[in-house]
């Protein structure tokens, strides 16, 4: 089966679970433990994928906060900002093309009486930056805006967002999980990023972990937010709780391939985006419309309407030699949020489907289409 639901997850690297399984068994110490070998071998594994995790994203060690991924990533930052900061406002600005849990979060927040703008999006799912800089008021203590679309690809202008961060005084939150691995990043090139939330399971990474930055200081303070979890103060204060050494591990090997071969797999996602969308075309004509952009967006998300075809039936009919999806993978049950907020109504929703690709396949695999 050629698996193209690369989106929702990714197959592991060989060397991720190579380094990954000592500290399922002889390596179990806790590293919050001290002086015998275990714990320290532990301590200084955690230390070293931290490293990895902050030169991919091209900040510091200290700004790397481990959680169980970009879920709760989110929930942090956008329910510890809320609750930090209630004497400087409750307004927070986010789109209506985010994942759920940003979402959900939001309308939580809503509901304890907290205002929300939920941006528009153009024909391709990303914001307009004007639009953004007219609801900044000087209620505004977070903009959550997601980096590149789950579902399209898209990326939004997000060095433009953080600027207009950045001149308003205004934290800014981004999630990335869709595009680490995809779309080469260096946080210190973004001083208007406060926060970024990323999953490792999406770079060939293991699943339940991930992280999320915090800039150290932002506007001349310290960032400070609630912690979602409480205990006994891991990962600074910020997310208590022992933690998953193997998976970090894992996340850290991930991060440190992921930097070696960024170029290289940009370089082989857009080629093999480009090869299946003309053998696509080729095949179904005008019976196919693409519903992502071709510029600007994480190479190797495709998102097509098969007229007049049921997206679950299609699935379903082609999953014995093609794994694709319907659209999300957390939400594929309900009719995507996403693609209505681009304008598509239902029938098109309802034939839409996502091929979202890996670099560990190559263009041979894709013939497979040839023989539909
Ligand atoms: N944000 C985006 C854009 C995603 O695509 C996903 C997962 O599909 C998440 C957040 C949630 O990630 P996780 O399920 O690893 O917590």
């Amino acid at each position: 089966m050629l698996y193209l639901d690369n989106s929702a997850t990714t197959q592991l690297y060989p060397e991720v679970k190579d380094a990954m399984l000592p500290y399922l068994m002889e390596e179990y110490g806790n590293p919050s433990s001290k002086y015998y070998s275990v714990a320290e071998n532990a301590k200084a594994a955690v230390k070293q994928a931290r490293n990895h995790v902050a030169s991919l994203l091209g900040c510091e060690d200290s700004e790397i906060i481990f959680t169980s991924g970009s879920t709760e990533s989110n929930n942090m930052v956008i329910k510890g900002v809320a609750d930090q900061y209630p004497h400087v406002g409750n307004h927070i600005i986010t789109t209506k093309v985010e994942h759920p849990s940003v979402l959900e979060t939001c309308k939580y927040l809503e509901e304890k009486g907290y205002k929300l703008t939920y941006l528009d999006v153009d024909q391709y799912g990303r914001i307009d930056v004007q639009q953004l800089e007219e609801e900044i008021s000087d209620q505004t203590i977070l903009v959550s805006i997601i980096w590149g679309n789950n579902e399209l690809g898209s990326l939004n202008p997000i060095k433009e967002v953080a600027e207009i961060c950045r001149e308003n005084n205004v934290f800014m939150h981004t999630d990335a999980t869709q595009i680490i691995g995809k779309v080469g990043i260096e946080l210190s090139e973004y001083p208007g990023i406060t926060f970024l939330s990323c999953s490792a399971h999406k770079f060939h990474g293991p699943k339940g972990i991930g992280v999320t930055f915090i800039k150290k200081d932002q506007y001349g303070i310290p960032t400070k937010i609630t912690p979602l979890l409480h205990g006994g103060g891991q990962e600074q204060g910020i997310r208590s709780g022992t933690l998953a050494v193997q998976n970090i591990v894992g996340m850290g090997k991930a991060a440190e391939i992921t930097s070696e071969r960024i170029v290289e797999n940009q370089r082989k996602l857009s080629e093999l985006e480009n090869y299946l969308t003309q053998i696509l075309k080729n095949k179904f004509g005008n019976q196919i419309l693409f519903n992502n952009d071709v510029k600007n967006k994480i190479p190797g998300i495709i998102s097509i309407q098969f007229s007049g075809v049921n997206n679950e039936l299609l699935v379903k009919s082609l999953s014995p030699v093609i794994a694709a999806s319907t659209g999300s993978a957390c939400s594929s049950s309900k009719p995507s949020h996403v693609l209505k907020s681009i304008g598509l109504d239902i029938q098109q929703i309802r034939s839409t489907l996502r091929f979202s690709l890996s670099p560990l396949i190559n263009q041979n695999d894709l013939q497979i289409f040839q023989q539909l």
